[in-house]
This record gives C-alpha cells, structure tokens and sequence, in this order.
C-alpha cells in the first residue's frame, strides 16, 4: 500500500489560503440542517437504545427497503434480500475486491479511473489493465481488446469496474448504447462488471440514465452511496449482488466489521422519511450545475491556448489535459505556491500515464473562488509555457 497523490495533497489543500480544486468533498452546507438534527432527536429519544446497538452484517432492512426505491429511479428493479449496506461505497469496493480476487488477478479499468478504487485493487496485489475512453465514455472496442490481451498473456481477470455516470475523475458519461455493448461483450466473454455509481442521481439537465444494472442482473454488482446525495459523514453505501454473490459478501462485512453502523443507518432512514430528499438533490443538482458554470467559464476565459477540457453534464470533475511539454505532477508545487491545487493526472493511473492531464472538481468552493483558483492556475500553466 502507497500513499495517494490525493492525500498528500490534503494537508496542503485544506490551508485557507490555498483555492482547492483538488478535493472531491460534497458541498453539503445547504443540507436543511434543522431537519437533520430533528430527526436525529427524535431517532435518539424514540429508538436510542436499537439505534446505540449492533445490527445485522447485512445491513437494516428498512433501509435496504428504502434503497430499492432509490435505485428504482435509475430503472433497477430489486428486492431488498440482495442489498448489502456498507461504510460507503469505498468498503462495498473493498469487500467485492477481497471477496474476488487473488494476487496477481487483473481488474479492467478505465483509463483514467477513480484513485481510491485503484488503492484497493493494489492493496489486494491485483493488476489493473486500463482500457480507453472518449467523451460517450468507456470505448467497447477497448474493452474488448483489454480482456482478448490479458486472457491470451494467460491471467485470470476478476472483473470490469466502471464509473459509468459523471466519471471520477473524467467528467463523462457512457452513453446508452454503450452500456448494451459493454454489457454484451462482458456477458460473451464471462467478465463480471463493477458499476460504481456514486453521482448518477446529480446530472444537470436531465433525468437520471438507466443505471447498467437495470439491464441486466446476474453478471453484475451495483454500487450506490449516500456520500453525495446526502452526506458522506454518515459513511452508508450499498451494494447490490446476484445471491451467490451477496452472501460472500455479507460474510466478507461480518468479519470486516461485524455489521455497518447502525446509528447511520437509522438516521438515514429517519431522514429519508422526513426530509424532501429527492428536493434536496435537485438543490444539489442546482448548485453544482452553477459551480461548473463557473468553472469552465473561468477555464474559457483565462487558460492559455493549448489547454483543453470537457464539460461535464453532471458530478464533480473537469478532466483537463495540457499542452505538450506540461507536466501535471512536477508542476504542483508551483501551483501550491501560487495557492491553488488541483490532482495530476497520475493519480488515476497505475502505469505512469496522465502527467498531461490534471482533474479539477467545482464541488466545494463557491463560484468566486473557483474563478479565482482557475486565474491563479492559468498564471502557473502560462510560467511553465514560458520556461
Ligand atoms: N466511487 C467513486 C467513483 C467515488 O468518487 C467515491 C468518492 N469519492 C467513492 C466510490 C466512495 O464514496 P463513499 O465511500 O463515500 O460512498
């Protein structure tokens, strides 16, 4: 296990002085505190002693219950049996890897992925093929020479993860088409896919796509969170697995922590029940549609020519790649200094590619300074043009 370029960079980001476009924190500040703290009042005063209890390895029912509505609206239709809740959805990613795979088993991913999956793949000894993307996302053809290359090398490959909606940290979303596509060569070549999708409840301008899952149940294990849709202090995500595969699962949280907290879980279920939580996403939605607003309006405005960027339709993440000759990763301390940080593009990399590259997020500072961030980035970019 290696520290992440991200973590290193926290310390250094989190300094007043300093605009962070580095971070993936959720802006939660519009979050109806009063009826957070209501609820959890209540939840204390009413059902303490349950709430201040171990619970199931499995997770709440009701909860699990709850989850099934919520991933009705990205079509998933599922019973709440085949729901297993975890401390996010960064366990529910450990829980699958350990129960997997093997050292030296390969896990196909795309090129760039998300850095705190790519720690726990490593963490398990597995090898990572990253498979290329364009702007509709993950590119079939690339996947399917992805698992043809490695099975003829003679590896096992354990399965594909995906980030299909707002990629972390690409910005863009597999289009419709391609997840049939995607879905087909898996199931023809015997590939069980991963689809990690923390963001697809906050796009922009249109209701939420068809999540993979919905089109196809038994090669395929669905990961949701409510770090983003609600608050990630709860530490509450889920997986959603075939049956086999759900056991192990269980049994895999039972001796990773005996069961999830069930303090979160009530609490998220008391909130789910008293909160206009699908308003609240909307106000979400709202607020990071005007942050990336200001982000790629900055970026229009004030970087210098040769730098290039996608607008993202929903999520967190600019994926911005330099002109030639800039290296993302030697040229943070030089942004760090001119205080505004962002991540190089190496950090979603296992095999040294994305020193052109760097991701931007919008999520948390408010449009003024991400404005202002973008003008001291675009200083730094134009120095290192200028060297
Ligand atoms: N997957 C992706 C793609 C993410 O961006 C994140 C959070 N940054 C996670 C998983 C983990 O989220 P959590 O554990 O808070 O649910």
């Amino acid at each position: 296990m290696t520290a992440s370029e991200i973590r290193a960079l926290f310390a250094v980001a989190s300094r007043p002085e300093v605009v962070s476009l580095a971070g993936g924190m959720p802006n939660i500040s519009g979050l109806p505190l009063d009826v957070v703290g209501e609820a959890l009042r209540e939840l204390v005063l009413t059902n303490g002693p349950v709430a201040m209890q171990y619970g199931s390895g499995q997770g709440l029912p009701e909860l699990r219950e709850k989850i099934t509505d919520i991933m009705r609206l990205e079509g998933i239709e599922a019973h709440a049996d085949d729901v297993v809740v975890t401390v996010g959805s960064q366990q529910a990613v450990d829980l699958v890897t350990r129960v997997f795979c093997d050292p030296g088993d390969v896990i196909i991913c795309e090129a760039p992925s998300y850095v705190g999956a790519l720690g726990v793949f490593k963490s398990y000894q597995c090898e990572i093929v990253h498979a290329e993307m364009d702007a509709d996302g993950l590119i079939p053809e690339a996947v399917r020479q992805a698992i043809a290359a490695t099975k003829a090398a003679g590896k096992k490959i354990k399965f594909l993860y995906t980030i299909p909606n707002f990629h972390n940290p690409a910005g863009v979303t597999l289009s419709a088409q391609r997840r049939l596509e995607i879905l087909e060569i898996c199931r023809t070549e015997g590939v069980l896919v991963l689809e990690d999708n923390p963001y697809g409840l906050l796009g922009f301008d249109r209701d939420p796509m068809r999540a993979m899952r919905a089109e196809e149940s038994e090669g395929i294990i669905y990961l949701g969170s409510f770090s983003k849709t609600f608050a990630p202090g709860f530490r509450v995500g889920w997986a959603l697995a075939p049956a086999s595969v759900r056991e192990k699962l269980v049994l895999a949280q039972e001796s990773a922590t005996l069961c999830p907290p069930q303090f979160s879980q009530m609490a998220i279920s008391t909130y789910l029940d008293k909160a206009d939580w699908q308003g609240q996403i909307k106000q979400f939605r709202e607020m990071y549609r005007e942050r990336r607003d200001a982000m790629v309006g900055a970026l229009t405005d004030l970087m210098p020519a040769g730098c290039s960027w996608n607008v993202p339709d929903g999520g967190f993440y600019v994926w911005m790649t330099m002109p030639l000759g800039v290296n993302t990763k030697t040229m943070l301390p030089n942004a760090v200094k001119e205080r505004v940080a962002y991540v190089p593009g190496t950090a979603f990399f296992t095999d040294g590619f994305g020193s052109g590259a760097m991701r931007l997020s919008y999520c948390y500072p408010p449009p003024d300074k991400i404005r202002e961030g973008v003008r001291r980035l675009a200083g730094v970019v134009e120095r290192q043009l200028d060297m």
